[in-house]
């Protein structure tokens, strides 16, 4: 029987919506959505669908496969990214086998995992074993769902988004680090929303110093879903009296320092429950980014929302290592010199169209947004 094209786009696209549902939970897993459909006298019925579960085990196949239970017997597995064919050391029937054993006849999967484990290997034994497997559809979308994990099983780093807010003068604070309300409300909302689609966010030491912030998501019914917080200090100046020292024990805090920080406050914020990681120095005596994210990444870390302030901001684009900026303006005007929320280097960068291209502005509440995301 010929699929149905529109079937197979309504069916993708819920598979797709499930996995942005996982994003932020699933990590060092990918977040994968899995649609079960049969067809029946009256058209196709859904009979399973999944998402992989928090901390990436089962998997969305599994959780579509054991909803649909006999009813997947010849059925169409619809899935956000290549069926996994081995068992990771945790454990686990490979989807692929489960598929198989399910009764199976036709994948649709949106696009070939990059884990070098995997890497088509997945659609190949499908195939080898009769299932028609047809591959990318939506692909595009997938490739963006699945960033952070296509960029931490290839390259060891963490997919990046550099968040920064400013006025309609340009600043992202006042003189001396003095706090300014710059976004409406709406656009605070969707911060939230989008921290809770991350696995860690990642601030500087010098906005957690000068704004005491929770860094965590703080909407009714998603607090749970707040990611991992990581501060960037490279001379461990943190105190233990800080909020997000105080609250570590609730929410996840590791705090990344040069190899030669000060131990001052060490003791006193591992007492609290805080992480204290150490890496090397850039060459611009900073820390290192790319050694912070590589250790992230080994730490399991797929995606980072930075809000890291303008410095840092501007580093990771330079650095090559943010994979999305996006830059909100208020019509808030701050009216005097203050701190540049778009260093010059930055906006060079993005105006000039080779490294990041603006892919959607839009208006949230009374902010304007602007989205640029990296070529590759
Ligand atoms: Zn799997």
């Amino acid at each position: 029987m010929t699929p149905d094209p529109d079937d197979d786009a309504r069916f993708m696209a819920l598979a797709l919506a499930l996995s942005r549902e996982g994003l932020g939970q699933t990590w060092p897993n990918p977040s994968v959505g899995a649609v079960v459909v049969r067809q029946s006298a009256t058209g196709p019925v859904i009979v399973g669908q999944g998402v992989t579960q928090a901390g990436g085990r089962p998997h969305g196949e599994a959780m579509a496969l054991a909803e649909a239970g006999d009813a997947a017997a010849a059925a169409t597995l619809y899935v956000a990214l290549e069926p996994c064919s081995y068992s990771s050391i945790r454990g686990g029937t490979p989807c692929v086998e489960r598929s198989l054993k399910a009764g199976i006849t036709r994948v649709v999967s949106a696009i070939e995992d990059q884990n070098p484990r995997i890497a088509g290997l997945g659609h190949a034994l499908l195939r080898s074993a009769g299932i028609r497997v047809d591959v990318g559809l939506m692909a595009t979308e997938a490739a963006r769902l699945h960033r952070g994990h296509f960029r931490r099983v290839r390259e060891g780093l963490p997919s990046v988004t550099f968040k920064v807010a400013r006025t309609a003068d340009g600043y992202a604070g006042g003189p001396g680090r003095e706090r300014v309300a710059i976004s409406c409300a709406e656009a605070g909302l969707w911060v939230h929303r989008q921290r809770s689609e991350y696995d860690a966010i990642m601030a500087g030491i010098e906005t957690v110093l000068a704004d005491d912030p929770q860094l965590n998501v703080r909407l009714p019914g998603l607090e749970w879903r707040s990611p991992v917080r990581v501060v960037l200090d490279t001379r461990l100046r943190m105190p233990a009296t800080i909020v997000l020292a105080k609250t570590a024990r609730d929410i996840p805090t590791w705090v990344i320092a040069a190899d030669d920080a000060p131990t001052t406050h060490e003791a006193a914020l591992v007492a609290a429950g805080v992480e204290v990681m150490r890496v090397g120095r850039g060459s611009d005596g900073h820390l290192d980014l790319r050694a912070a994210l590589t250790l992230l990444a080994t730490r399991g870390i797929t995606r980072v929302f930075s809000e890291g302030g303008p410095t840092v901001g501007e580093q990771l684009a330079l650095q090559g290592l943010a994979d999305e900026v996006i830059v909100s303006t208020s019509p808030v005007v701050l009216g005097q010199e203050g701190i540049t929320a778009v260093r010059p280097a930055l906006g060079a960068l993005l105006a000039e169209g080779r490294r990041f291209a603006l892919a959607r502005q839009e208006m949230i509440g009374h902010d304007s947004f602007a989205f640029y995301e990296r070529i590759d």
